[in-house]
């Protein structure tokens, strides 16, 4: 299919992208990595008068490691997250979960501002940035407001993005020295979305759960933070039964519909099987 006819913005910074997205409006949409928009509009699901290409902004792009806090440019490819030392010491999760996002020529283009604005369930990162509690910098041309990613998203393709705002920044609180980490992903075949997903950060003092952070993708509206059976864990010494306990609860916040890959009660359960195996793979990791 051949999307409709669109104008082409090329901005050389940010100031200028935010003023002509700032001067057109919802007629305008930011145009970052291209792999979703673009086979949106070749679908005519979305048909944007203007593209607004952010791909020549370098301020846009990077990975910076501060004592506390990672930030993360929102036109960083999941490529470069993925060949990141320093986010391979200081977060390895990220690089788990990009490894397992589509195939390699997706991940030289696809963006994390992309994976994380686009508003579909299936994007692994969203769950993975409520996981983590990251906060979204959005800036538009009248300055700048911060957003937790557990707060983003309201329902599918809906976000807290305003008209003319953008997201320049991830920022996600580093997680601390020795921290069991795990993104379990089941999904059909090489490429394909997850059929379910879960990503597990704790924190162990020996052999006890200090903390735990779960999150689920693609299997509501949104990605969904699993509140209840993140406290859960707290405490526990990750048996069986707080396993058990934590998969009862985390399944219990699912309403996938039922589609290509599976009933609705399939991919809750396999909601379900992803964030035990993540609690355990993320505890044996943990040291
Ligand atoms: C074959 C295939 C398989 C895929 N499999 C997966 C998968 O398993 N998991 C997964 O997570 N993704 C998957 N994707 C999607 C891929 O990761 C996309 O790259 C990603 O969803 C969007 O990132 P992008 O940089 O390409 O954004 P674009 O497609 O350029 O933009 C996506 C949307 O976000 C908006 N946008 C972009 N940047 C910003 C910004 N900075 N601020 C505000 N709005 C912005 C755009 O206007 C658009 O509406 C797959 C894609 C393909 C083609």
């Amino acid at each position: 299919m051949i999307p409709g006819q669109f104008d082409y913005h090329r901005p050389s910074s940010k100031q200028e992208a935010l003023q002509i997205l700032g001067e057109l409006g919802g007629d305008a949409f930011p145009l970052a990595g291209g792999h979703s928009i673009i086979p949106m509009m070749k679908l005519r699901l979305a048909a944007p008068e203007h593209l607004v290409d952010l791909g020549a902004i370098d301020e846009l792009k990077g990975v910076s490691i501060g004592g506390n806090v990672i930030e993360i440019g929102s036109m960083t490819t999941q490529h470069e997250l993925l060949t990141s030392s320093e986010l391979s010491q200081a977060c390895p999760i990220i690089q788990e979960t990009s490894a397992l996002i589509a195939d390699p020529q997706v991940r030289y283009c696809g963006t994390i501002g992309g994976n994380v604005a686009n508003g579909d369930p299936g994007n692994d990162m969203p769950g993975l940035m409520q996981c983590l509690d990251a906060t979204y910098v959005l800036e538009s041309n009248s300055g700048a407001r911060e957003v937790g990613a557990r707060d983003f998203y309201n329902g599918i393709y809906d976000t807290a993005l305003n008209e003319g705002e953008i997201v320049t920044l991830v920022r996600i609180p580093t997680p601390a020295a020795g921290h069991g980490y795990a993104y379990c992903k089941l999904k059909r075949k090489v490429g394909d979305y997850a059929t379910a997903a879960a990503g597990v950060i704790l924190n162990m003092s020996g052999s006890t759960c200090q903390s735990a952070s779960i999150a689920l993708t693609n299997v509501g509206d949104t990605a969904l933070y699993a509140a209840e059976a993140s406290d859960s864990l707290a405490g526990s010494d990750l048996g069986d039964d707080a396993i058990d306990r934590a998969v009862s609860l985390a399944e219990g916040i699912t309403s996938p519909v039922s589609d290509m890959r599976g009933s609705e009660e399939y991919r809750s359960k396999m909601a379900g099987v992803m964030v035990a195996r993540a609690i355990r793979l993320a505890a044996e990791r943990a040291s």
